[in-house]
């Protein structure tokens, strides 16, 4: 019988032995992707080598499209489309969609981005998303860049990844001077300006001036082939050096960078990949989402839209009444409760570590301002879709009422009559350079994914 009162279980709690270990190795499968798809370019290689692996083609407009097809759309390497045509009626049906961003906030380098001053020379940046910018501070980091010569020829490289590279570092005030500083607000003491990475200190007998700058360039231009102005048209990403790690003497948790967000696109990328159904999928891997969804990558792009017309024309239906019968999940991460910082939660209205993947009906902030607010029609199915597959959920909201608040992709999806709802893995530091997730809830945010497009 039903019970009268909910009560949020813990995985761990309640998990056979078959359980336990499906969801370990699921998240060692999910720490391998982490640590290889760090930037949104890397992510759409990854989840592009798994799709061929799982016999999904390329796909470009003007192709024909027929059911049983497994296709994958490359949007100019930032954003990678899946989609799998099932037999059933599409009309009738819809789509079942899946979306969740790859880009995850960090430092990206400037387009004149070096300067020597005090014996170091330094790579000036700009940040990505919304981070704390004291995080990035004395902490290992990584460069992950793409870049396109004026010739056209254009190439991609990592530093700092292996233990034999070298790391990249942005220096803190020692404690011993920093007593003006500690009355000083957050906000203040923390600049964008500050946020200038180490990059070399060697100097060169042989230049006058700029001593530091012309060495490294040399480094530069011996290994890549590369000249300081190559970094105008670069795309050159100072990232977290860590690889993920379990945390903890039970190993309950993983530590990674940018669990945000592909706590969900990994397990949406497997759950397409593993599927059987007999609807029509897509899942969708987009850029941009930590920016505002903005440019051609992003989810406010046409792109999406052009999918589903362009798959419809294929079947000369509507593309209009497809939409209006597709369901999407906008899988993105949300907070969960952290004891550390109680203050901010309401501690009925929050997700809990290990208790399952998080219903968000509704985002935003002071008053829901912004959020796609899902419908209780919506809620429903997705609950009983999870319920019948044994898949533990709970709800949760960001935190306390007008404390701040936050937006995901689900808003602009929604604005093409699609009943969107937020689903995704709850989150310990979200947007830190190291954030914590349980691995009880990535894999029950992978069930839930299954479950919806079973
Ligand atoms: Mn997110
Ligand atoms: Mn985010």
């Amino acid at each position: 019988m039903e019970s009268l009162i909910y009560k949020k279980q813990n995985f761990y709690e309640i998990a056979s032995e078959k359980e336990l270990k499906d969801c370990d190795d699921f998240a060692k499968e999910y720490m391998e992707f982490l640590n290889k798809a760090k930037t949104e370019r890397e992510a759409c290689r990854e989840a592009a080598i798994l799709a061929e692996q799982f016999g999904f083609q390329p796909f470009d407009f003007g192709r024909k499209i027929k059911k049983g097809d497994k296709r994958y759309l490359l949007n100019h390497n930032k954003q990678i489309l899946l989609f799998k045509i099932g037999s059933a009626d599409l009309e009738e049906s819809g789509i079942k969609i899946i979306a969740a961003h790859i880009d995850s906030p960090r430092l990206d380098l400037k387009p004149s981005p070096m300067f020597e001053e005090g014996g170091m020379c330094y790579l000036k940046t700009h940040y990505y998303g919304g981070i704390r910018k004291y995080q990035y501070l004395t902490t290992p980091l990584a460069l992950h860049g793409a870049v396109v010569k004026a010739n056209g020829e254009k190439f991609e490289f990592v530093v700092g990844e292996n233990e034999d590279e070298p790391v990249f570092y942005i220096s803190d005030l020692l404690p011993h001077l920093s007593q003006k500083q500690e009355d000083q607000k957050l906000r203040e003491v923390f600049t964008g300006e500050q946020l200038n990475l180490v990059c070399g200190g060697k100097k060169s007998k042989d230049y006058k001036e700029q001593k530091l700058k012309n060495k490294v360039l040399e480094i530069l231009k011996k290994r890549y082939g590369m000249s300081d102005a190559d970094f105008m048209s670069s795309e050159i990403s100072a990232v977290p050096a860590f690889k993920a790690r379990e945390v903890g003497f039970d190993q309950a948790f993983i530590a990674g960078y940018g669990h945000d967000d592909k706590s969900c696109a990994y397990p949406a990328l497997r759950a397409i990949l593993e599927s059987k159904t007999s609807d029509t999928v897509i899942v969708w891997l987009v850029d941009k989402e930590e920016i505002g969804s903005e440019g051609n990558t992003g989810a406010q792009s046409k792109l999406f839209e052009d999918l589903i017309d362009e798959i419809c024309e294929n079947f000369n239906i509507s593309a209009r009444k497809v939409r209006k019968n597709s369901k999407c999940l906008s899988a993105d991460v949300t907070s969960a409760y952290d004891a550390n910082y109680s203050s901010v939660f309401d501690k009925t209205n929050v997700a809990e570590v290990s208790c399952g993947t998080c219903i968000v009906k509704y985002g935003g902030a002071r008053g829901k301002s912004g959020s796609n607010d899902a419908s209780a029609e919506l809620v429903s199915e997705l609950r009983k879709s999870m319920e019948e597959e044994g898949v533990l959920w709970q709800t949760g909201e960001l935190g306390k009422v007008d404390l701040g608040g936050g937006g995901t992709i689900s808003k602009f999806i929604a604005k093409l009559n699609i009943d969107t709802v937020d689903l995704g893995v709850p989150v310990i530091s979200m947007h830190a350079p190291y954030e914590l997730v349980s691995k009880a809830d990535v894999y029950s945010t992978y069930k839930a994914f299954a479950a919806f497009i079973k």
